[in-house]
């Protein structure tokens, strides 16, 4: 039995927001076995406690909801706009995979980074080599990382050794789903890449095998003006969510990165089908592949998740990446979100989009993915209430060091 005690983030699902409360949780063979809290919710009303230096807070896990594990390397690879990124860096990058021992080796290390973050969950990308693919799935679940990972489907308009028979990739997808299926803590997804890379037929197909199977789906989804104008002269001028809805890739299990050039009834489309979209801000800036309008989204009643998306996406922290969707929002002159919600996203509110019940809070029975921080910028106002709400002073003062340990399924992974 392990007692973490300190201040907890704890959620609140009635307001979408985490709130910071003294007390406690025990943690016992791998699982959350109480919390105590010796505190009331504090509000903005009530004046804050302030954060005292040495003060530990103990977080749920935090969740990544788009990154590619094969991109690790190419960070900052900074200038070109998507389409030539991709010709010119991320492909020859994503080539290493063609070796299954480089891409085990790589999935280690880039996860063992991610527990260094406090991130415990993650929605990532393999390639399209398909032992490469079960190996990351295999390493995943050997950490005990909770998330899903999908081995990428392309079948045209990428260098030829990087594309693969349509049928071969179906099948090869359907065995992911085989040994990882949807009900694991870490599952396979079915992740066409996106409708540039993809011929109908493909797209079609995968639609029908994620159906059949009740698998999540991956792609990615209106990134840039010059992907949407490639997309409609490939797909006989469709809409670009209606390529993804006509092939049956639009589901409540489906998470779609970027979604930044929509318009309003692509939203809606997106609100029926109840898909998800994985904002990517970091990302975003990145490329400039331009803002994505969380408020519009969040109006039309989209689920949206966060995403670091590297290796588009520079920062490896989701408090970071947090931070630039509020920032992000602020550009586009929307009224941003708080950093109570915006933990709330990077926590309890991507686990409720994605349908996982057992992580994302301090919560009796759920999986034991901790992070506990200590922040060590020195506190005002001691002994009175402050007026900063310390989630904010703690978002916005974000020191990657404050990440002191890392538990995943209750074991210390990282740190202590
Ligand atoms: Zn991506």
């Amino acid at each position: 039995m392990t007692t973490l005690a300190g201040r907890l983030l704890v959620a609140d699902s009635s307001t979408r927001q985490m709130t910071l409360r003294s007390g406690s949780i025990r943690i016992n063979d791998g699982r959350i076995a109480d919390v105590t809290l010796n505190d009331d919710a504090i509000t903005t009303t009530d004046g804050f406690r302030p954060l005292t230096p040495g003060e530990l807070i103990v977080c749920p896990g935090f969740i990544d909801a788009h990154l590619h594990l094969s991109q690790f390397g190419i960070i900052g690879a900074h200038g070109l706009p998507l389409l030539k990124w991709l010709d010119q860096v991320t492909f020859p990058a994503e080539r290493s995979w063609q070796d299954e021992n480089f891409a085990r080796e790589m999935t280690r290390s880039v996860l063992t980074q991610l527990l260094s973050f406090g991130t415990t969950s993650f929605c990532g990308y393999t390639t399209v080599h398909h032992d490469s693919a079960i190996a990351a799935l295999e390493v995943a679940s050997q950490m005990g990382f909770r998330g899903m990972i999908g081995q990428v489907l392309m079948d045209r308009n990428a260098p030829t050794d990087l594309c693969r028979e349509t049928n071969r990739l179906i099948d090869e997808a359907a065995e992911t789903l085989k040994r990882f299926p949807p009900t694991s803590e870490m599952a396979a997804a079915v992740t066409p890449r996106f409708a540039i890379t993809c011929s109908p037929q493909l797209l079609e197909s995968a639609g029908a095998l994620a159906a059949e199977h009740n698998a999540a789906i991956q792609t990615h989804l209106a990134e840039t003006k010059q992907e949407c104008a490639r997309v409609a002269e490939l797909f006989d001028s469709a809409r670009y969510v209606n390529v993804y809805q006509d092939a049956k890739l639009l589901t409540p299990r489906t998470i779609l990165g970027h979604g930044i050039h929509l318009d309003a009834l692509d939203r809606q489309t997106l609100a029926t089908q109840g898909a998800v979209i994985a904002h990517c801000p970091t990302a975003n800036r990145f490329l400039g592949s331009g803002q994505m309008n969380r408020q519009a989204l969040d109006q039309a009643q989209v689920n949206v998740v966060l995403g670091s998306d590297i290796g588009a996406g520079y920062e490896r922290s989701m408090v970071s990446v947090a931070r630039a969707a509020i920032g992000t929002a602020a550009s586009l002159g929307n009224t941003p979100p708080t950093a109570a919600s915006a933990w709330y996203d990077i926590t309890a509110g991507t686990a409720d989009a994605l349908g996982w019940d057992d992580v994302g809070q301090l919560r009796q029975g759920y999986r034991a993915d901790v992070v506990v921080i200590q922040p060590d910028f020195t506190t005002q106002m001691q002994g009175h209430d402050s007026i900063i709400d310390p989630l904010s002073q703690l978002m916005f003062a974000w020191d990657d060091r404050w990440v002191k340990q890392t538990y995943l399924r209750g074991q210390s992974v990282w740190g202590g």
